[in-house]
């Protein structure tokens, strides 16, 4: 069956006349009619994540959707939790201890970077940062570096990784590749497939798809399933049900979604380089975008993510507050579009000078895109003037 149409089947009841969607359970203890019932859930578990046990331990509606991103990753198990930022934070702290050595990614999600800084650090954690075009590991490898964290197209900058590269490096000293796989949700670009252990979705973007949910999703394969597990279940880390469907719900116009968001976005990437007030257009689409050749290689297309480089002196804040229907605000992934400035530098190690000049990231929504460009072009006439 092709990925478009397991989309429509997961979760679904084959027993018999029932509902589409498979229905919200809500529970927190979970009765059994004896003692020996009670004990075999508590054998079952041990081996089966979808056995039902106990609330913390999801009920079938967040069953069916960690199988379903399983799936989709091409993982062995899959684990949920309430926010992306908790999943990144469960999945890193699974791999790095007291006495560990980390490498992250310099160009990964600000939110990783403070809680690798704030939390690990001050567990004992000793952490570097590699340069985003990295591919052998040796150079920043020690005795004790036990994992490493990236994320590919990178956070608001989108240079795209050669992940196939760096994981050789790693998994040759035997050190787990965790990745961020927001940006491909499962469905442009699988992390799993191209070497790494643990691959971590933030659903609440375009998973859930619909700017209503808050949830993450950490998938791994092989060995690494186990000590991630561990973590999850140590810290009673769940989904709770409501949420498990609204993103199962989202998650059956994944496809056809990112499919407008792609061609939508590489429309208004184009608009964007055209126009005299920009200096450069950050999308991995573009070619002659930082890691663009390996994204072509790796990856079957674009979200709607695009970020914009303006001319220095360029009137950012007044451009955005007069658009009509781009909103102002955080996140991206839902059927909306969104602006907002950024200052990617800021949170960045290698950074030789920082830039001055104005930059905002653009999230292009599923409107349709001649409405967005007319938005764009009446803010830019006003500056003309
Ligand atoms: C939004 C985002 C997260 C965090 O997700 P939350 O659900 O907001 O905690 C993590 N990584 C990336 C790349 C994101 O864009």
């Amino acid at each position: 069956m092709r990925r478009e149409t397991k989309l429509m089947h997961y979760g679904r009841n084959t027993a018999g006349p029932g509902p589409a969607n498979p229905p919200v359970v809500r529970a927190s203890t979970i009765l059994h009619d004896s003692v020996a019932a009670y004990r075999d859930t508590k054998r079952r578990r041990e081996s089966d994540d979808s056995v039902l046990s106990y609330g913390r331990r999801g009920t079938t509606t967040a069953h069916v959707l960690a199988d379903a991103v399983r799936d989709l990753e091409g993982g062995d198990a899959s684990f949920l939790f309430p926010t992306g930022v908790a999943a990144l934070a469960g999945a890193i702290s699974a791999f790095a201890g007291a006495g560990d050595h980390l490498l992250i990614v310099d160009t990964v999600f600000p939110a990783t970077r403070s809680f690798c800084e704030s939390q690990l650090r001050r567990n004992g954690v000793e952490i570097d940062y590699i340069p985003w075009d990295t591919i052998d590991l040796s150079p920043w490898i020690t005795a004790k570096t036990k994992a490493v964290m990236v994320e590919s197209p990178a956070s608001q900058t989108f240079e795209v990784m050669d992940l196939p590269a760096l994981c050789r490096s790693a998994t040759a000293k035997g050190i787990t590749v965790i990745a961020d796989n927001t940006y491909g949700s499962g469905w442009l670009y699988h992390p799993l497939e191209l070497g790494c252990d643990v691959s971590v979705i933030a659903g609440t973007k375009y998973l859930s798809g619909h700017a209503d949910v808050m949830m993450g999703v950490a998938s791994a394969r092989g060995e690494a399933c186990a000590p991630l597990r561990a973590v999850v279940h140590a810290s009673g880390q769940t989904l709770a049900p409501d949420e498990a469907y609204a993103c199962l719900r989202g998650m059956r116009t994944l496809g056809l979604r990112l499919e407008r968001h792609h061609e939508s976005g590489l429309l208004l990437a184009d608009y964007f380089a055209k126009r005299p007030e920009v200096s450069e257009v950050l999308h991995p689409g573009l070619t002659g975008h930082p890691g663009h050749e390996i994204w072509r290689r790796d990856a079957s297309g674009c979200n709607g993510l695009l970020s914009v480089r303006f001319r220095p002196g360029f009137a950012l804040e007044a451009f955005l507050d007069r658009l009509q229907i781009f909103s102002i605000g955080s996140s991206w992934g839902g059927f909306e579009s969104l602006a907002m400035p950024i200052a990617p530098d800021e949170s960045r190690s290698f950074v030789k000078e920082e830039s001055p000049d104005p930059m905002a990231r653009f999230h292009i929504g599923l409107e349709h895109p001649q409405d967005l460009i007319e938005d764009l072009t009446a803010s830019f006439a006003v500056l003309e003037d």
